[in-house]
C-alpha cells in the first residue's frame, strides 16, 4: 500500500522539517533544546550514535545539548574529567551509588546523613542483600574499623545534614583507598564547589543537589555527579539510562543561569551566615549552634583545612524551650520563610527532627545531636541586618 503524503502534510506527521534547519542567530545564551528526540544524519550514524550515545545527540533520556552544556560546567567547577546531569540529588545519589554495588555487598556511610539516603541505604538497598555500618565519618578510624572484606562504598556527607558535621575527605580517601575495590563517594551539596573540591581531595566521585546551591532560586529540581570519564560513563549507561533519573532541558537552562552567580551568592550566604551564627550563639534563648565557621564546633580545624573561601550558609541552632519554642520562633519569623530545601537566595527556616529527618528513630536522632528543639537555617543572601532583627523579635515571643 502506498503512502497517502496528502495525509502526512495535513496532519504534519512528516518529521523532517526542520531536519536541516540551522540556526543563524547567535544567541548568546544557549537555546533550550525542547525536544525529545534528534534527527539522525543517515542510517549508518544512526547505527553509529543509537550505539555511542556519548558522541552525539539522539533521544533526551540518553543526553541533550542543555545537559551537555551543564555537565561540561559542573565537570570543570568540580575539577573532574566528567559531569552527569540528574532529575534531582536522590537521582544523583542513587544512580552513583547503583553503579558500584551490587548484591552482596556492604557500605559504610555516616550517622548524620540526609534523611532520604539514610532510607535509600537502610529501606531500599537491604531489601537487595546490601548490609550497611552507620559511623562518626568524622572520625577516620571509624570509618578504617568498620570497613569489611566485602566493603564496596563508603558514603560521606560533608558538611553533613543537619548538624553541620565536617568529615576530613583527604584523610577518607587515603583510608578507603588503602584498601582495594572501595569507592569513596561525596555528598558536597552543602559546600557547593565554591568552598570544597571533594575529588582534589581523593573522592571517586562527587554529589550534589543542584536544587540547592547550584541553582541557588528555588526554581529547579536537579542533582549532578562528577568524576572520572570511565565512572560517569557507567553511571549514565546503564545506570541513568535504566532508572531514567534524566533532567529536562529547561530545568537544565535554569540551572546554567543560576550557576553564572555562584560565586557571588556564596560569598554573601558565608558572610551573612558567619555574623548570623555569631550573633546567635550569644543569644540568651539560644542553647547551642551548629556552624562550622564557629571555632565552638567540634570538627572545625577540619572545616578550616578543606573549605576554601568561606563555611557555607547553613547553620542550625537548639532553641531553648524545645518544641514549643520552636513553634513559636517558625511561626512568628518574617523575612525567613517556612520551607524546607536550602541554598535559595532567600532565607528559609525548618524543624529538622519532624521534618527532613523524621525517618530517624527519636534514639538515633539524639545520639546524631538531633534534638526536638533544633532548626535548620538556610541564610539568604538578604541584608543581614533584617534577618537578624527577624530572628531577635521571633525570638523574643518565646
Ligand atoms: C536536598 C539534599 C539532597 C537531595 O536532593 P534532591 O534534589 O531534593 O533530590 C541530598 N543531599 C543533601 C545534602 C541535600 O541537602
Amino acid at each position: 500500500m502506498g503512502i497517502n503524503t496528502d495525509l502526512l502534510h495535513k496532519h504534519q506527521l512528516h518529521a523532517p522539517l526542520f531536519g536541516d534547519y540551522k540556526p543563524v542567530a547567535k544567541a548568546h545564551i544557549s537555546p533550550i533544546y525542547q525536544t525529545s528526540t534528534y534527527i539522525l544524519d543517515d542510517f549508518d550514524s544512526a547505527v553509529y550514535l543509537n550505539q555511542h550515545v556519548d558522541k552525539g545527540f539522539v533521544y533526551s533520556r540518553f543526553g541533550s545539548p542543555n545537559c551537555d552544556e551543564l555537565e561540561k560546567k559542573i565537570a570543570s567547577l568540580e575539577h573532574a574529567e566528567a559531569g552527569l546531569a540528574l532529575a534531582s540529588g536522590l537521582g544523583a545519589i542513587s544512580t552513583a551509588v547503583m553503579s558500584v554495588i551490587k548484591s552482596g555487598d556492604h557500605v559504610v556511610f555516616g550517622d548524620v546523613i540526609y534523611g532520604c539516603t539514610y532510607t535509600l541505604f537502610t529501606h531500599i538497598l537491604t531489601h537487595m542483600g546490601v548490609e550497611y555500618t552507620r559511623v562518626d565519618t568524622t572520625k577516620v578510624e571509624e570509618v578504617e574499623k568498620a570497613i569489611k572484606p566485602n566493603t564496596t562504598l563508603v558514603y560521606v556527607e560533608t558538611p553533613a545534614n543537619p548538624t553541620l558535621k565536617i568529615s576530613d575527605i583527604q584523610a577518607i580517601a587515603d583510608c578507603v583507598h588503602s584498601h582495594k575495590g572501595i569507592t569513596l563517594i561525596v555528598d558536597s551539596t552543602f559546600a557547593s564547589p565554591y568552598l570544597q573540591n571533594p575529588i582534589d581531595l581523593g573522592a571517586d566521585m562527587v554529589v550534589h543537589s543542584a536544587t540547592k546551591y547550584l541553582n541557588g532560586h528555588g526554581t529547579v529540581t536537579a542533582g549532578v555527579i562528577a568524576g572520572p570519564k570511565e565512572r560517569i560513563d557507567k553511571c549514565r549507561m546503564p545506570y541513568l539510562q535504566c532508572f531514567g533519573a534524566v533532567l529536562d532541558p529547561f530545568a537544565a537552562w535554569l540551572l546554567m543561569q543560576g550557576m553564572k552567580t555562584l560565586g557571588i551568592r556564596m560569598e554573601r550566604h558565608c558572610s551573612n551566615a558567619m555574623k548570623i551564627a555569631q550573633w546567635l550563639e550569644k543569644h540568651p534563648k539560644i542553647e547551642h549552634v551548629y556552624y562550622p565557621g564557629l571555632p565552638s564546633h567540634p570538627t572545625y580545624e577540619i572545616a578550616k583545612k578543606q573549605m576554601h573561601n568561606g563555611f557555607g550558609g547553613m547553620m542550625s541552632a537548639d532553641i531553648k524551650g524545645g518544641e514549643d519554642a520552636v513553634r513559636t520562633v517558625m511561626n512568628n519569623v518574617k523575612v525567613f520563610s517556612l520551607a524546607t530545601s536550602l541554598g535559595n537566595v532567600d532565607s528559609l527556616i525548618q524543624h529538622s527532627p519532624s521534618m527532613s529527618h523524621f525517618d530517624m528513630t527519636p534514639e538515633e536522632r539524639h545520639a546524631a545531636s538531633i534534638f526536638d528543639g533544633q532548626v535548620r537555617l538556610s541564610i539568604g543572601i538578604e541584608d543581614v541586618e533584617d534577618l537578624i532583627a527577624d530572628l531577635d523579635q521571633a525570638l523574643a515571643l518565646i
